[in-house]
């Protein structure tokens, strides 16, 4: 089975609880005016994973204390993530999933299958016109932080990193997370 994807971060603490493993799927059917990722909307061939081969990866990691799933949207790609999931919480790992639908939208079987996989799922469109700094973990305030398992709980909203920049080899920067308002005015500031 395999899986299409953005791209892959081995190691953030700016995307849920603890140093966890990042997969940014390809491909979103929403189209959020604003979208802070774009480039991840168009569903064409990106990055393909096999979904045994990045399971041993991320098992092979040490000190993870579980993967996130972003995008681009995860539930496009339920089955497969959830394929990947299962071994990854069988291994005493969390999963945690960014999705731009609603809870109530998740009604396939592959989004069943893998919400029953996810300690933590933080759901809904980011809507431009309610933008927020203020939220750990989301973009705009009409966006919920769901709870699935007992692992989590809304004290890990707090003291949380806001945002991460990595500084790849051939020089490249990449910045993940969610950036405060203070963190945003000192850095236009300069
Ligand atoms: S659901 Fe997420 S990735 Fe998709 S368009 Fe909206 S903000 Fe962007």
């Amino acid at each position: 089975m395999l899986l299409n994807l953005a791209r892959t971060l081995a190691r953030s603490a700016a995307n849920g609880p603890g140093e966890r493993f990042v997969v940014w799927v390809q491909g979103c059917p929403l189209a959020c005016p604003g979208c802070w990722n774009p480039d991840t909307w168009a569903f064409g061939r990106r990055e393909l994973h096999s979904v045994q081969d990045l399971a041993a990866i991320i098992l092979a990691t040490p000190g993870l204390e579980g993967v996130t799933f972003t995008g681009g949207e995860p539930f496009a790609q339920a089955r497969a993530l959830a394929a990947l999931a299962a071994p990854v919480r069988a291994a005493g790992l969390s999963v945690f999933v960014f999705t731009g639908y609603d809870l109530s939208e998740l009604t396939l079987p592959a989004h069943r299958a893998l919400l029953e996989l996810a300690d933590v799922v933080v759901a809904g469109r980011y809507r431009q016109a309610e933008r927020t700094l203020d939220l750990p973990w989301r973009g705009s305030g009409n966006q919920r932080v769901h709870f699935l398992s007992n692992r989590y709980g809304p004290e890990q909203l707090a003291g949380l990193p806001e945002v991460e920049f990595h500084l790849s080899t051939d020089g490249s920067l990449a910045v993940t997370g969610f950036p405060t308002a203070a963190l945003l005015g000192r850095t236009t500031a300069g």
